[in-house]
């Protein structure tokens, strides 16, 4: 990733309306729209919903959310794929899954989307923040094995916090923006600590650590469909699975955990009522047969960015580190450290102009109902937070 300074000849000044122009003429080469990131509905959505509706089976029963989840399944590998009402519900259910427990610690990065740290909640455990890297804007493995060498005593239930006396169950790297965490050196640690891995992949639909899709490497990970990301199904989520019995268990708690019977209602668990409705189902069925041309379409806007960047004094664009193929969901910008305190004066202006751009997520441990959690040395993400910008990403409207 280009975050490093790369001193370039150029000794034009910082300028904001330089970096405007340059965003300006590359949406209007690739024809992207310049909001942050918009759906695209150019395939068969109104086909499939309209087929849908005949049928009267828009609810949690219908073929669509078979062939979606089929769908999903072929697309990353992964052997069982179970759809859920949003990418929030399908992470408490994941953790659920993964056994993370009442008064439990998880993982968690600062810097990520609130629905990583408020699944831990949901399951009455604690987030537990952690740094990210300045080569994946994920999670740090490095320095995540150091802390916990420090902060941690092994035992035989598990690693427990030598400060707070809980035990720390699970670890969830999150792929910013698409961008693949290490996660090899991740596992490694995981299976040093006796931690589970739930991968937060809401951002990484079509995103690969080292050839294999992300979601895949922990015993369950979680995708996203909602509005902004890279398919939608309005509003979606799901897991991932590649033991067939965790993913009917997914299936069975997702679906009030209803013993199946002709006619009696009979529940053997507290489950949820997360299933995907059949009607964002069909939606999401016409979405994933458009994903290899929108992956396509992303992959050559970031192109088109990386260089326009190159040339421009006081910003960096934000690259995949050479493990990963990212799907180039939400492209970033990067302040070079000196300019950071431009940034606001940066989005205002461009935000002005009509172009649409935002700050990085408020750092979880930031949040009011997060500043007491438990911490380490944040100073990365701290960091990455007064200069990272992401700028328009959708999909391009030309025929690739
Ligand atoms: C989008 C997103 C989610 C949650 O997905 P929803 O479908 O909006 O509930 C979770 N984590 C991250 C990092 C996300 O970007």
């Amino acid at each position: 990733m280009s975050t490093k300074q790369v001193s370039t000849t150029s000794s034009t000044p910082f300028s904001v309306s330089r970096i405007s122009d340059v965003l300006k003429t590359v949406l209007q080469d690739c024809s992207v729209p310049p909001t942050l990131h918009q759906p695209l509905f150019d395939g068969n959505e109104l086909k499939y919903v309209t087929e849908c509706i005949e049928t009267g089976w828009v609810s949690s029963v219908g073929a669509f959310v078979d062939r979606f989840e089929a769908m999903l399944s072929e697309f990353t590998g992964a052997r069982r794929a179970v759809a859920v009402v949003n990418g929030t519900a399908a992470l408490h259910l994941a953790l659920k899954i993964a056994g993370v427990q009442h008064n439990d610690e998880v993982l968690v990065p600062a810097l990520t989307f609130v629905a990583t740290a408020n699944a831990v909640s949901y399951c009455g455990a604690i987030p537990h923040f952690v740094d990210s890297s300045y080569s994946t804007l994920g999670l740090d493995p490095e320095k995540l094995e150091r802390y916990l060498n420090e902060t941690v005593t092994l035992t035989s239930e598990g690693s427990i916090n030598r400060h707070t006396g809980r035990r720390i169950r699970a670890v969830v790297p999150m792929h910013t923006f698409g961008h693949p965490v290490d996660l090899d050196p991740l596992l490694e640690v995981c299976a040093r600590y006796q931690l589970e891995m739930v991968e937060d992949a809401a951002e990484s639909l079509g995103s690969y650590y080292k050839g294999r899709h992300t979601g895949r490497f922990g015993r369950v990970g979680v995708l996203s469909f909602n509005g902004n990301k890279v398919v939608t199904t309005g509003g979606g989520g799901c897991l991932l699975f590649e033991d067939e019995e965790l993913g009917r268990l997914a299936k069975h708690l997702s679906t009030t955990a209803r013993v199946s019977h002709r006619w009696e209602f009979f529940h053997d668990m507290i489950g949820f009522n997360y299933r995907m409705p059949n009607l964002n189902a069909a939606l999401g069925c016409a979405q994933l047969e458009n994903l290899p041309r929108f992956l396509e379409r992303k992959r050559a806007l970031a192109d088109r960015y990386r260089m326009a960047f190159q040339e421009v004094t006081g910003v960096s664009f934000v690259d995949q580190a050479d493990f990963g193929t990212s799907n180039w969901w939400l492209n970033a910008i990067i302040l070079d450290s000196k300019y950071a305190g431009r940034r606001n004066e940066l989005l205002d202006a461009m935000n002005r102009d009509g172009i649409v751009t935002r700050p990085v997520w408020t750092l979880m441990h930031r949040l009011p109902m997060y500043s007491g959690c438990p911490r380490m040395d944040l100073s990365v993400a701290e960091d990455l937070e007064t200069r990272l910008i992401n700028i328009p990403s959708s999909v391009s409207r030309k025929l690739a």
